[in-house]
């Protein structure tokens, strides 16, 4: 019997004991491709010697003060460094501990926005179905995942859902992608109207759905027109890039690509790499002077925001990640990921759509490629293909739930960003070999 409870109660686990590069090692000395950096953590690989290092010197110095008597140059360097990577506008930074925290801040924050601006009636927030954005108990109910939901339903405070954008099942066959975008724009229009546009304080989206759909991105122009439906309304935009943010797409924010800025994003995974647990909300100034101006206290607060060898990890993480050419490689490196994908699982019977941007790659499984059908839940495809990629030396990130009724199983590809190509290449043999087996 073990002590710990493990996500799935009595599973009997492989116990790793080393990590190096885009390897982890387990305690039989068998040796593991990290093909999805955890979920979507590990973004330059394990044992990374500078990162280590920055850490060590943090630890020599102190290692933790706490941030209502103390700052600390790691703490504002992160932020000076983060705020100046970010899209313009996105001046501030609060640092916490990982990516439901951050998720929770940026809910009070847009709440006590608008509380500061003298607009305290607002009170709804909006987000999507089929979404995930953490699992405490408001980052849980902004989420659309109804299988992590349901049993917790009673107690979530009540949000407001819309479809999500995710066109391989929901784009109709006459329809253009600007005919969509313009169709999910006016179902957000449609709820603000229903809502009272004085009462909603936020819409939030992730850019790309990670562990929900598995590396669904949004068509042309979805974006924009969210963001033309936020603004006219007064309604904040909150983007959720835990698991999309940090270079995982291919640009140091995924929104870059959409060619809009949000009022406020969260990060994590990515920022501290898996070296430390750590997560951030960017705001704009905007946010941030109707607080300074205002109570000048945002009312929140965690014993570990800004821990010091956290900050010291993400900073030498995000110093690295924007080093000339790394973002390129990235880009690069997605796109032999997905010709990769295409070239050995496109033909499959049961591979519905291969997916993604950058090293954030999604393979939806299906029983009917024609159809669409899903599998049977009972035929639990996703741990199938865990478990046959973990023999082959896999980690991939598979996922599958019953959604709206309808269920899905997918795969979710997140290799850490200095992997080479020819690990590309037996990453996907090794995963074509174990859906092979699986289905
Ligand atoms: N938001 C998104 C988009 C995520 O993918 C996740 C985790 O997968 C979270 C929030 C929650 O992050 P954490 O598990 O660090 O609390």
């Amino acid at each position: 019997m073990t002590r710990i409870l493990h996500r799935t109660i009595g599973s009997r686990l492989p116990e790793a004991v080393a990590g190096q590069g885009i390897y982890i090692t387990d305690s039989d000395g068998k040796s593991y491709i990290d093909g999805s950096g955890g979920a979507a953590v590990s973004c330059l690989g394990h044992g990374h010697v500078e990162v280590l290092d920055a850490m060590r010197a943090q630890m020599d110095r102190i290692a933790y003060a706490h941030t209502s008597f103390f700052t600390t140059d790691v703490a504002e360097s992160l932020a000076e460094r983060l705020a100046a990577l970010a899209p313009e506008g996105l001046d501030h930074v609060y640092l916490v501990s990982g990516g439901s925290e951050a998720v929770e801040a940026a809910l009070k924050m847009a709440r006590q926005y608008f509380v500061e601006i003298g607009q305290p009636q607002r009170r709804h927030i909006i987000a999507r179905r089929q979404s995930y954005h953490g699992n405490t108990i408001g980052a849980l109910a902004t989420g659309g995942n109804a299988w992590r939901r349901a049993q917790f339903q009673p107690i979530l405070p009540k949000t407001h859902h819309v479809s999500p954008c995710y066109a391989y099942r929901d784009q109709q066959a006459d329809e253009t992608p600007e005919a969509y975008a313009a169709r999910l724009a006016d179902e957000l229009e449609a709820k603000i109207l229903e809502l009272g546009p004085d009462e909603v304080i936020a819409f939030v989206a992730e850019p790309v759905v990670g562990a929900t759909l598995g590396a669904v991105g949004p068509v042309a122009d979805y974006f924009a027109r969210i963001r033309r439906i936020c603004d006219k309304y007064g309604v904040l935009l909150i983007l959720d890039e835990v698991m999309c943010g940090m270079g995982r797409t291919g640009t140091l924010f995924a929104c870059e690509q959409d060619g809009i800025v949000p009022d406020l994003v969260t990060i994590a995974k990515g920022l501290g790499g898996g070296y430390q647990p750590i997560g951030a909300v960017l705001l704009s100034d905007r946010i941030y002077r109707a607080f300074a101006e205002g109570s000048g206290l945002f009312q929140h607060g965690h014993t570990y925001i800004g821990h010091p060898i956290a900050a010291a990890a993400a900073n030498k993480v995000v110093e690295i990640l924007a080093q000339p050419g790394m973002m390129e490689d990235v880009r690069d490196r997605g796109e032999r990921l997905q010709a990769g994908l295409d070239a050995a699982l496109g033909q499959s019977p049961h591979v519905g759509d291969i997916r993604g941007r950058g090293l954030f790659r999604g393979i939806e499984i299906v029983a009917d490629k024609e159809t669409k059908a899903p599998f049977d839940p009972s035929r639990r495809v996703h741990s199938r293909i865990k478990r046959e990629a973990m023999a082959r030396g896999l980690l991939c990130y598979p996922m599958g739930g019953t959604i709206d009724g309808v269920h899905g199983d997918h795969v979710l590809l997140a290799p850490p960003y200095i992997i080479r190509p020819e690990e590309i290449d037996l990453l996907v043999e090794r995963l074509a070999a174990a859906i092979d087996a699986a289905l």
